[in-house]
């Protein structure tokens, strides 16, 4: 068995980086080399099968390139996107249209959404609930007091509290931790970018103290719900690691913008650090 660390290691070493698809291939079929095609067979030799569960139809994506892009990469695809009033796709029948198209385009992709309100499992309707393979839900979008409005956290100024006043900052992580129990406490199937700091607070990773960590994790094993391992930042080893240990399952996620898709070489690593096994991942 090779060592993941090791392809990818190689890799950036310019050694492995040979043309499975050739330069000109789509950005959205990634990968663009045959380092992903090692690294996959490696998972798959290992037993793993790797999911994309957070990839939005969205900026060019469509549920065909999706399809297109999990022949390509054997890395298997979803469709999906947000859900919520600040949405393109709020009522039911918008909802019942996404799910049908995204099937009309390939019915072996899992349908699922995001949703962005945190009333949004008494907006849709269980009929409609039930056309869906999955709900994920981040915790980016928070209430700037207690019952106040929603705030997108990732947005400048949207985290008002004084970040160099740390009984401010403490008492922010305090109804954050609430916030974040609420989410992992919904009727949802994965928790997306878990321990998600916004950017004024996000070198304070201090705030995930092991207790905050821990509670989190096992809201989320108690609730079924599945921690995401984003491509891009969060969770970190730490949190993966103890999350292991209290028996949660994990997804990927690229969460893209565009059709364009960024390396996945962080979950490689997190799955080769951490030690994560078949078993440690979803399965619907
Ligand atoms: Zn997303």
């Amino acid at each position: 068995m090779k060592n993941i660390r090791t392809i990818l290691a190689a890799a950036t070493a310019g050694l492995a980086l040979f043309a499975a698809q050739g330069a000109d291939a789509p950005e959205f079929r990634y990968p663009k080399d045959g380092v992903t095609a090692e690294l996959l067979a490696e998972c798959k030799a290992r037993g793993i099968t790797i999911t994309d569960w957070h990839l939005h139809i969205r900026g060019g994506m469509t549920p065909e390139m999706a399809a297109e892009r999990e022949q390509a990469s054997g890395i298997l695809s979803s469709a999906m996107e947000n859900h919520g009033r600040e949405w393109e796709i709020f009522t039911n029948e918008r909802l019942v249209e996404f799910a049908a198209a995204a099937r009309r385009a390939n019915p072996k992709l899992p349908v699922g959404i995001q949703v962005n309100d945190r009333d949004w499992f008494k907006q849709i309707s269980p009929e409609v609930r039930q056309q869906l393979d999955y709900v994920l839900a981040d915790t980016m979008i928070m209430p700037d007091e207690e019952g106040g409005e929603p705030k997108k956290m990732w947005l400048p100024g949207n985290v008002t509290d004084d970040v160099n006043d740390e009984a401010a900052v403490q008492a922010w992580m305090e109804r954050y931790m609430k916030h974040c129990l609420q989410v992992v406490n919904e009727p949802i199937t994965i928790l997306a970018n878990p321990t998600y700091l916004p950017p004024p607070l996000e070198k304070r990773t201090d705030l995930w103290t092991p207790e905050r960590m821990d509670a989190l994790i096992n809201a989320a094993v108690k609730n079924n719900v599945a921690l995401e391992i984003n491509a891009e930042t969060y969770p970190g080893p730490e949190f993966i690691k103890r999350a292991k240990k209290a028996g949660a399952k994990f997804t990927i996620g690229v969460n893209n913008f565009t059709d364009n898709i960024r390396s996945y070489d962080r979950v490689w690593d997190m799955i080769e650090q951490c030690g994560l096994t078949a078993d440690d991942f979803l399965r619907l």
